[in-house]
């Protein structure tokens, strides 16, 4: 640690208070998380300084990019694309990446979906069995191999799926059941756009339900569609599920999720009846069938559409204050499609009774990477990003305003150490910039939390510590900053 250098002046007493601070024995004494020798060093995926980080932001917003949550990512250094329409995701965008996913991952298993991972290369006959390797259109990426056998990289498994699940299942006791993976998908989209909104290479969580009848197929539908209101929702934006123009089979069980963004590719409609349903407090449970009938029913009766469903109707019956239009952004999608695939591939089991049933398949997917850009369209301001701070990068950020000042560097780095030891993701921004340019950045990469540290404050005992989301600042002592960022 840096300390003030002694003797070097005479201290003031809130430059003795603070010392008096930076000399208390600190759990994790040790820079980002080192260890006395000879021991591993703990993992502290949570902390990174800014002098040693891969972030490259840049000043000017990349004409090329059309719509703001693109121009910001490629700004804050969260994406580069490398071929159209596909990217690289940059340490920063990565970590909002896998938060999203986690959150994804929790609330499917949640569900009672069980992970797993199918590859991204598939085989044309997999294919050529559901029907679909002729008719799927030039969206498929085809590719052959050295043995000039067919192959494909997967647009999305349905057929990968109910092969696997038609090797292994015999029985209605091996249902029902729901599977999911996240995996890279390719789609070679005619117009890639938005960055990654609508990417070629993207990110997709699609999961996959086997039941014995409809009935149970419905069932499964309603914990989807539950999970999906719990997921959005812990991500910080509000998602609305949207009749969707039915699937192969008709009926009423496929539903869009859109968020609201004036750059949404579809018009919508909905009563804002939505806007205060809180989907966690709902005590449901995934077990309780009649609670998830009453909970589609609940949606199915809260008008909702994008331009493709809308029922002029329908809407005139809302309470006009009620109604809500603008843009949207689909960031998931369910629906129910019956034995459509368990059907062409041959996936039977046995009833019990003798008789042979074909399991009724849904299928429910999400964009992982859209969402990252469909965050940002929802949280943003003139300045920069604003993370809602489920899936921010890191929660702190330590901008020091005066990087060669002693008093404020030791203060920051003990600030870091305590913050990583106490578990919280922190950015330490100990460049050596002006400190205009680092709030800038800052603000730029929308971390929920500032902690700024300058030669000024230090002189009287206080730090800045600032909230994203509403620039409100607050001077403090460091101790109290620390307290209120640990509590
Ligand atoms: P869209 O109408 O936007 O093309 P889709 O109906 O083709 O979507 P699905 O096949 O249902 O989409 O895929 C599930 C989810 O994957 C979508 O809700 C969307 O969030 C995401 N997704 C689909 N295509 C792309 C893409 N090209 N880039 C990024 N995400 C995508
Ligand atoms: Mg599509």
């Amino acid at each position: 640690m840096r300390g003030t250098k002694p003797g070097s002046s005479r201290l003031s007493r809130a430059e003795l208070q603070m010392n008096a601070f930076l000399s208390q024995p600190v759990s994790a004494k040790q820079q980002d998380g080192a260890v006395a020798s000879g021991e591993p060093r703990p993992l502290q995926r949570g902390a990174m300084r800014w002098s040693r980080a891969f972030l490259p932001v840049l000043k000017e917003s990349p004409a090329d990019a059309q719509i703001v949550s693109h121009k910001l990512m490629l700004r804050a250094g969260l994406v580069r694309q490398t071929a159209a329409g596909i990217y690289a995701w940059l340490p920063l965008g990565f970590r909002v990446l896998q938060k999203i996913e986690q959150i994804v991952r929790e609330e499917q298993d949640r569900a009672g979906a069980q992970e797993m991972l199918m590859p991204t290369i598939q085989s044309a006959d997999l294919w050529r069995e559901s029907g679909r390797y002729d008719a799927y259109g030039p969206e498929m990426l085809r590719i052959r191999d050295r043995h000039d056998r067919e192959m494909l990289y997967g647009p999305t498994n349905e057929d990968m799926i109910t092969a696997l699940f038609r090797d292994e299942v015999r029985s209605y006791r091996d249902l029902p059941r729901m599977l999911y993976h996240i995996q890279w998908k390719f789609r070679d989209e005619v117009r890639p756009r938005f960055g990654v909104m609508r990417g070629r290479e993207f990110l997709m969580k699609d999961a996959y339900s086997f039941d014995i009848d409809e009935a149970g197929a419905r069932l499964s539908y309603y914990k989807q569609m539950l999970a999906y209101l719990r997921t959005f929702q812990r991500l910080g934006i509000q998602a609305v599920p949207m009749k969707a123009a039915s699937g192969p089979i008709g009926g009423d069980l496929s539903h869009e999720f859109i968020v609201l963004a004036p750059t949404g590719e579809s018009e919508v409609f909905y009563d804002t009846a939505y806007d205060e349903f809180d989907w966690h407090q709902a005590d449901l449970g995934y077990d309780d069938d009649a609670g998830l009938h009453s909970l589609f029913d609940r949606v199915n009766s809260t008008y909702a559409a994008t331009d493709e469903t809308h029922d002029e109707a329908r809407w005139s019956a809302v309470e006009e204050d009620r109604r809500r239009t603008g843009r949207g952004i689909e960031v998931g999608h369910i629906f129910y499609f019956g034995d459509k695939y368990s059907s062409a591939m041959g996936l039977k089991i046995s009833g019990g009774d003798g008789t042979m049933v074909t399991p009724m398949m849904g299928s429910y997917g999400i964009g992982v990477s859209r969402l990252v850009g469909a965050v940002i369209e929802a949280s943003h301001d003139e300045a920069g990003i604003v993370w809602p701070e489920p899936v921010a990068p890191w929660q702190v950020g330590i901008v020091t305003m005066r990087a060669d000042d002693e008093a404020s560097a030791s203060a920051a780095d003990a600030a870091y150490t305590q913050l990583i030891g106490a578990g919280i993701e922190t950015l330490y921004d100990d460049r050596d910039e002006r400190g205009g340019v680092k709030l800038g950045s800052m603000d730029l990469i929308g971390l929920p939390w500032q902690l700024i540290i300058g030669p000024r404050g230090i002189a009287s005992g206080t730090v800045e510590l600032k909230r994203r989301a509403t620039g409100e600042r607050q001077e403090l002592s460091l101790e109290s900053a620390l307290a209120r960022l640990t509590a």
